[in-house]
């Protein structure tokens, strides 16, 4: 398969379903119009839990190597159809193609990968007279929401390890990204039974009816803080199980025994892959004294040379800003750095006049309690820090009402590894950042989220825990 078309229905029940309305899905590169989404009604969402409902039953009983095969069968799907689907993602989410594949083919890995993971059973007990056993059983229908940086990648995060347990999913993408996963939607009907896998599509009230929905039985979401506090209220109204994977704001403390010439790029780039736009990326980065200007100038040395562009042109290594509304929370942080008086090394107020295109941003030593410092921008803004003191910048790295990730880089991993020990995050990298694998752990800590992707710890997630005892020797009369 080369090309889509440009008809873009929901999956429900295994057939296509075309919204009650539809809503425009632009290309943030020149804001022209892509598509048009399926805007689904409350009906349509009443129809795909009923239809996930439906399949649950059986999808359960279907033995787990089955569960196991059609879990790889969607990577197939996903690997087959890279080409037009990478295409589509770079059109709506604005990343470039090599990153659109990357995000594709990211979510063939976890599914595939996801799929050799088994569900443990504990034997408790197995004496003469009882046997006892902890199983892990899927809990129903799974509503899993997606945000828009990796649009595919997320969802397949979710869909693997939900439906390798056993439960049966409504998924739901961001209204700035949702074709590539209606597409994907579309590519599996034939694959999985139906009703195992619903894709739906909508506005702004889908989300809280989804999580307010009194036949969903756990919410998967992946998105910000605010919207998270708002989903595990809804959710509470009848105790739903949740995961929540939130915003961040990752330090990356740099100490002075680095190689400047060969970390600065690594550094880029882990500030500003896919522009900025990674719960993961290295949003503070504090830099010891000694290291700080020679840094300073490898890095803008390096920045210099990259180029920001629409994703679908050849060359291009940045997009832009997905979408408006996150265009103006950025440029909102640039404008405040900017009446602050804050010392700016490169970049700044955006002035392209079609596009979200914000330039290579970078601040030099900006106040602690700045919000530049402060707040989570998801976007190509990167805040310089300089220390003395390693205890003061773990303190600084700490004092954040965010634990997603942290960074901390040196030629000494085991005196790294001492500091990375007392950041308070759920991944901690030593020279390095942002790998993740589908076999580890992934959680958020204090604000970041509730929870874990991803590994044994992910896959249990989707599942109720069930002690089973069998007495054997009847009770005497
Ligand atoms: P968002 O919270 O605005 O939206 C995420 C999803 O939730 C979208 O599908 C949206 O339609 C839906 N939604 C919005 N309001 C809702 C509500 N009240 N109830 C239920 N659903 C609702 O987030 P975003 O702007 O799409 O994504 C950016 C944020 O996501 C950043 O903060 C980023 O750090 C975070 N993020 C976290 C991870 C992680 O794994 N921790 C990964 C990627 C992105």
């Amino acid at each position: 398969m080369t090309s889509f078309d440009d008809d873009f229905t929901m999956t429900i029940g295994g057939k296509a379903v075309a919204g009650a309305s539809a809503f425009d899905v632009l290309n943030p590169a020149n804001e022209t119009v892509i598509g048009r989404a399926p805007d689904a009604s409350r009906e349509q969402l009443d129809a795909a839990v009923a239809a996930a409902r439906a399949a649950f039953p059986a999808w359960r009983a279907t033995p787990f190597a089955t569960r196991q095969k059609l879990v790889t069968a969607i990577a197939g799907v996903l690997a087959a159809n890279a080409e037009p689907l990478k295409r589509l993602l770079t059109a709506e989410q604005g990343k470039t193609l090599d990153a659109a594949a990357a995000d594709v083919m990211g979510g063939a890995y976890w599914c595939q990968s996801t799929a050799t993971l088994e569900l443990p059973v504990t034997v408790n007990e197995d004496s003469e007279t009882r046997r006892s056993e902890t199983r892990h059983v899927p809990i129903g229908v799974v509503g899993a929401i997606a945000p828009w940086n990796f649009p595919i990648l997320l969802a397949c995060f979710k869909l693997g390890p939900a439906l390798l347990a056993g439960n049966t999913v409504v998924l739901k993408p961001s209204p700035f990204t949702p074709l590539t996963t209606l597409k994907l939607g579309e590519l599996l009907r034939d694959v999985l039974p139906p009703g195992v896998l619903n894709v739906i599509s909508g506005g702004d009230s889908l989300g809280p009816w989804m999580t307010s929905h009194p036949g969903i039985d756990k919410v998967s979401f992946t998105g910000s803080s605010q919207t998270g506090r708002k989903v595990m209220e809804s959710a509470a109204a009848s105790l739903k199980r949740v995961t929540l994977e939130l915003g961040g704001n990752d330090a990356a403390i740099v100490l002075p025994d680095i190689d400047v010439e060969k970390t600065a790029q690594q550094l880029f780039w882990a500030a500003f892959g896919n522009s900025g736009q990674i719960c993961i990326a290295t949003k503070r980065m504090y830099v010891h004294a000694d290291v700080y200007e020679p840094l300073k100038a490898a890095l803008l040395d390096y920045a210099k040379t990259v180029k920001v562009g629409d994703g679908a042109e050849q060359g291009t290594q940045l997009g832009p800003i997905q979408n408006k509304l996150q265009f103006g929370r950025v440029v909102s942080l640039i404008q405040d750095a900017k009446d602050k008086g804050y010392k700016f090394l490169m970049g700044g107020v955006p002035d392209a006049e079609k596009g979200y295109f914000v330039p290579v941003t970078i601040l030099d030593n900006p106040p602690e309690d700045s919000r530049i410092v402060q707040e989570e921008q998801f976007g190509p803004v990167l805040p310089l820090l300089k220390f003395d003191n390693v205890d003061d910048a773990i303190a600084r790295a700490n004092a954040s009402e965010y634990g997603l990730g942290a960074s901390v880089w040196s030629a000494d991993t085991d005196a790294a590894l001492r500091i990375g020990e007392q950041l308070q995050a759920g991944t901690v990298w030593i020279n390095e950042t942002q790998h993740l694998s589908p076999l580890a752990g992934f959680a958020g800590h204090k604000q970041s989220g509730v929870g874990v992707e991803n590994g044994l710890e992910g896959l249990l997630e989707y599942t109720n825990t069930q002690t089973i005892t069998v007495k054997k020797a009847l009770a005497s009369a």
